[in-house]
């Protein structure tokens, strides 16, 4: 018989989660206070860039695995992904460009080509550029929870959960993807609001496992600070592996 998980959040992070496990067998529901647009990730751009995220090492590996499925994801219109080009500028020096821009195929941009820009930033002194994913969100959310739903998946505007073992009894694990609601059910105070509700956590991104005290698993999905999108579709898989060794 197929396990069953229920996922707690319908913002980016719970949302992708959720097509991941739906997809690939699992009865899966997810439960939250707000449904996609009314998130914070309803409220983002959203570029794909890892930005205001910790740990650097682990956010860059989650970081490239997204970028693969969401560039993957502009052949399907409905999806609300495209490409668009991103400029980093520094106003002294050289630009430091980082290895995964790189191998990304990000370019320094030479000054001929700065000057014929129409919007020329002569207070920069370099420059570079690369391709990333842009998620529409209004179009985005929408896909992902119509994917989710075809896969089998439920949404369930459930309110306000006080303590992860509220969820009910009959799912055998449970995924915290609450953002910065967070800080009440996991009990979270270094999580904080950052630039515009930016959930942001000094210590990382939290994605582990944790026993509840009512002997089920829970695997924590949250702190993403400016790069809940960025990191989303790296993370699923990471949680999907873990739920996958709880179970
Ligand atoms: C202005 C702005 C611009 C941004 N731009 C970008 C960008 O360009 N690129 C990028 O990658 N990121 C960007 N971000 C960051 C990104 O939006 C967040 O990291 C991301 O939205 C976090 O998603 P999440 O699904 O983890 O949490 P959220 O979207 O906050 O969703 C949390 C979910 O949990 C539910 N919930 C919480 N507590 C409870 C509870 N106790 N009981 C029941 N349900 C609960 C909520 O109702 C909601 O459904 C931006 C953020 C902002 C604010």
């Amino acid at each position: 018989m197929a396990r069953s998980i229920a996922i707690i959040g319908a913002g980016v992070s719970g949302l992708t989660g959720g097509v991941l496990f739906a997809e690939r067998g699992f009865r899966t529901g997810i439960f939250a206070e707000q449904i996609g647009q009314q998130t914070t990730s309803g409220a983002a751009a959203a570029l794909w860039f890892p930005y205001d995220a910790e740990p650097v090492d682990k956010v860059i590996r989650w970081a490239l695995a997204s970028y693969k499925v969401l560039v993957d994801l502009i052949k399907d219109p409905g999806s609300g992904v495209s490409m668009i080009e991103l400029r980093q500028y520094c106003r002294a020096g050289e630009i430091q460009v980082p290895d995964w821009a790189h191998s990304l195929g990000a370019s320094v941009m030479s000054s001929e080509v700065e000057t014929s820009l129409t919007i020329s930033p002569s207070c920069f002194s370099a420059s570079f550029s690369i391709s990333v994913p842009l998620m529409n969100t209004t179009i985005y959310l929408d896909y992902l929870a119509d994917r989710f739903q075809k896969a089998g998946g439920s949404i369930n505007d459930s309110g306000r959960f006080e303590k992860l073992e509220d969820v009910d009894s009959k799912f055998d694990l449970v995924i915290n993807c609450a953002g910065i609601g967070a800080r009440e059910l996991a009990h979270d105070v270094v999580l904080t609001e950052r630039v515009g509700f930016r959930p942001f956590r000094k210590s990382g991104v939290r994605l582990e496992p944790e026993k509840l005290r009512d002997g089920r698993t829970v695997i924590h999905n949250y702190g993403h600070g400016g790069s809940g999108f960025t990191l989303s579709w790296g993370c699923a898989g990471e949680v999907s592996d873990l739920a996958t060794a709880a179970l």
